[in-house]
C-alpha cells in the first residue's frame, strides 16, 4: 500500500533502478562492480546515474579520517563524500551532487528537523514509515531524469545500520513496476586450501537478504578466478536465481577492466533484458572505454607520491588521475609511495630514480618536514613536480624559507607561532568552529595568466576545478615571493590558485584539486603535463604537444 507521501509520486522520475547489496564482507569491490555495470549500460546508450547509501551516522564523510576510511572525495557542489562516489564519477563520466550520497546522518537529521517543525504533528515518528519514506524520496529525487539509477547500499547485508535502507528499498520495489527495479547482490566466493570455490558464505548472505524480504535477481561472485560451472550451478540452486544470472567478477590487473570482464559474462545483456530496455547489438556499443583502457602502454614513468598515509585509498583520486594521464599518453605509471616522515630523516635517497614527484593534499603537521624536503629536492634538481592543495601551500613555504630567505616561514595551520605565516587562514574562515562542511569547498573559477605553463596546459584563460581548503597564500607575502621569482599564474579573485617556476622544467602547484575532475577518457591537464615533462628531456617546453612529439623515453 503506498503511503501518503507516495501518492504524489511522479513515475516519470528515474525510469529504472538497480539496487546493489553486498554480502559476506565489505571491501569486496561492490562499488566497482556497480559502477562497471553502470558503465556498460552507458556504453549501450543509456543515461546512468548512481546513489551511494552510506549507513553510518555521520552526515557526510568530511570529518572522517582518510587513514581509516580512505579519501574524502569532493563534488562540484562542494559535497564531501565517500570515495565510492569518485569511482562512479570516473566510471560513468558524470558529475554528481551531494544528494547522490545518502547517509543515516542526513536522513535522521531531516526527519528530526521535520518533527521539530511540526510536520508530523500528532503522529509518533518512526523508522517505518518516516525514515523509510525519507530514504525513498531521496532515491527518487536523485534519479530524476536518468534512464537507470544504480543505488549501492554500503556495508554488508545484516549490518544493523543498513536495515532501514534495505527496508526502504524493499518498499520501493513493491511500489514500482516489477520491470523497473532489480536487485544485484555482490558477494565473496573464496576458495578452500585445495582450491575449491566455496559457496557457503554466499548462500548465507542471500539467506540473510531473503529474511528481510529481498530476493536478488542476479548474484555477482567476487573471486580470484572466474566461477567454475559447478559453482554457478550451486549458487543458482541455493539462491534461487537462474544460472545465467550468476556472474563472476574475478581479480583483474586494473579496475578499469572490470566492465570488460562483466561484458564478456553477458551481464549487460541480462540486465537490459530484465529491465525491459531491449537487447543491444555489438554495433550499438560505445567502445571508447574499451579502446582507452586496453591501450597498449609504451614505456613507464615512475611517480613518487609523498604522503602521510601509507594507504592507497587515502589518495585514490590522485592515483587514478595519474593513471588517466598515463592512458592518455599511452604510458604505464609506476606509483612509488613515499612516507613523508621517512624523508625528513635524510631519506632523500628514496627519490633517486623517480621521474616525477607529487605532493598531494592533507591536513595537520605530521610529515610536513619530509614533504618540504621532497619539494626542495624537486625544485633544486629540476625534477617535475606537482603540488596539490597542501602540496601547493608547502611549495610556497619551501620557497619562502630557502629562496626568499624567510627563516621559520610556515603555514599558520602547521605552526601557529611562525614569524612568517606565508600561508594563512582564509579571512572568511575566521571564527568558524563547526568543522562539518565549512571549508572553501567545491568548484570555483580560476583565472589563468597568459603565457604561463598553466595556460599552456589548460589551453584557456580560466579553469573550473574543485576546492577543499581553509588556508591560502597570505596576500602580505605575495610581493616578496614573486620578486624572488615565484609566479602565481592563476587566481580566483584575490586568492592565489596556481604557482609555477618558469626556469624549472615543470614545477606546478594548484590550490585546487584537479584530481577530482580527472576521468579515464578525459585526463586532467596538470597530470598530463607532469607526465609529459617526466618523459621529455625538453621539459615543460614541449608540454601541450601530442604524445608523439612530446618525445622522450621513460
Ligand atoms: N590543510 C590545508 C588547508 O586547509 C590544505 C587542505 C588540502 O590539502 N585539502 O588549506
Amino acid at each position: 500500500m503506498p503511503t501518503e507521501s507516495e501518492t504524489d509520486y511522479d513515475p516519470s522520475l528515474g525510469r529504472k533502478f538497480i539496487f546493489v547489496t553486498g554480502g559476506v564482507m565489505s571491501g569486496l569491490g561492490k562499488g566497482i562492480t556497480a559502477a562497471s555495470t553502470g558503465r556498460l549500460l552507458a556504453n549501450a546508450g543509456f543515461d546512468v546515474t548512481a546513489v551511494k547509501i552510506d549507513p553510518y551516522l555521520n552526515v557526510d564523510a568530511g570529518t572522517m579520517n582518510p587513514f581509516e576510511h580512505g579519501e574524502v572525495y569532493v563534488l562540484k557542489d562542494g559535497g564531501e563524500v565517500d570515495l565510492d562516489l569518485g569511482n562512479y564519477e570516473r566510471f560513468l563520466d558524470i558529475d554528481m551532487t551531494f544528494d547522490h550520497n545518502v547517509t543515516t546522518g542526513k536522513v535522521y537529521r531531516d526527519v528530526i528537523e521535520n518533527e521539530r517543525e511540526g510536520e508530523y504533528l500528532g503522529k509518533t515518528v518512526q523508522i517505518i514509515p518516516h525514515v523509510t519514506d525519507d530514504i525513498k524520496r531521496r532515491v527518487r529525487e536523485t534519479a530524476a531524469g536518468s534512464d537507470v539509477c544504480i543505488v549501492e547500499v554500503g556495508g554488508t547485508v545484516g549490518d544493523i545500520e543498513g536495515m532501514p535502507f534495505l527496508e526502504a528499498l524493499r518498499q520501493f520495489a513493491t511500489e514500482q513496476n516489477d520491470r523497473d527495479v532489480m536487485f544485484a547482490h555482490v558477494t565473496l566466493v573464496p576458495h578452500s586450501t585445495n582450491g575449491e570455490q566455496k559457496t557457503k558464505p554466499t548462500q548465507h548472505s542471500v539467506k540473510e537478504l531473503r529474511s528481510i524480504g529481498l530476493q536478488p535477481d542476479i548474484v555477482v561472485g567476487r573471486c580470484e578466478e572466474p566461477l567454475e560451472p559447478q559453482t554457478r550451478e550451486k549458487i543458482a540452486l541455493f539462491c534461487d536465481v537462474p544460472q545465467e544470472a550468476v556472474f563472476s567478477n574475478p581479480d583483474v590487473e586494473d579496475i578499469y577492466h572490470v566492465p570488460l570482464r562483466l561484458e564478456e559474462e553477458g551481464l549487460d545483456e541480462w540486465v537490459l533484458d530484465r529491465l525491459g530496455l531491449g537487447v543491444e547489438t555489438d554495433e550499438d556499443r560505445d567502445t571508447e572505454w574499451r579502446d582507452r583502457v586496453t591501450r597498449e602502454a609504451d614505456g613507464e614513468v615512475t611517480v613518487a607520491l609523498v604522503g602521510k598515509y601509507g594507504l592507497e585509498d587515502a589518495y585514490i583520486s590522485v592515483h587514478e588521475a595519474l593513471k588517466h594521464a598515463g592512458l592518455e599518453r599511452g604510458v604505464r605509471i609506476d606509483h612509488e609511495w613515499v612516507h613523508a616522515e621517512s624523508l625528513a630523516e635524510g631519506g632523500r635517497g628514496q627519490l633517486d630514480g623517480v621521474d616525477a614527484l607529487v605532493v598531494p593534499g592533507g591536513f595537520g603537521s605530521r610529515g610536513t618536514e619530509g614533504k618540504l624536503t621532497a619539494i626542495r629536492h624537486a625544485r633544486e634538481r629540476g625534477l617535475p613536480f606537482l603540488g596539490l592543495c597542501l602540496g601547493f601551500q608547502l611549495a610556497v613555504v619551501e620557497y619562502a624559507r630557502n629562496v626568499v630567505g624567510l627563516a621559520g616561514a610556515h603555514s599558520a595551520e602547521l605552526d601557529e607561532d611562525t614569524p612568517h605565516p606565508v600561508v594563512d587562514l582564509l579571512p572568511e574562515q575566521e571564527g568558524v568552529d563547526d568543522l562539518g562542511g565549512t571549508m572553501r569547498l567545491g568548484t570555483y573559477t580560476t583565472d589563468i595568466r597568459a603565457e604561463t605553463l598553466a595556460h599552456r596546459l589548460y589551453e584557456a584563460d580560466s579553469c573550473e576545478e574543485r576546492h577543499r581548503h581553509r588556508y591560502e597564500v597570505n596576500p602580505e607575502y605575495i610581493e616578496r615571493l614573486t620578486e624572488a621569482g615565484l609566479v602565481f599564474s592563476g587566481r580566483s579573485e584575490r586568492r592565489m590558485e596556481l604557482l609555477e617556476l618558469p626556469e624549472h622544467p615543470f614545477f606546478l602547484g594548484t590550490q585546487f584539486h584537479p584530481e577530482f575532475r580527472s576521468r579515464p577518457t578525459r585526463a586532467s591537464p596538470p597530470f598530463v603535463g607532469l607526465l609529459d615533462a617526466a618523459r621529455s628531456p625538453g621539459g615543460a617546453q614541449s608540454i601541450g604537444q601530442p604524445a608523439s612529439s612530446a618525445g622522450g623515453e621513460s
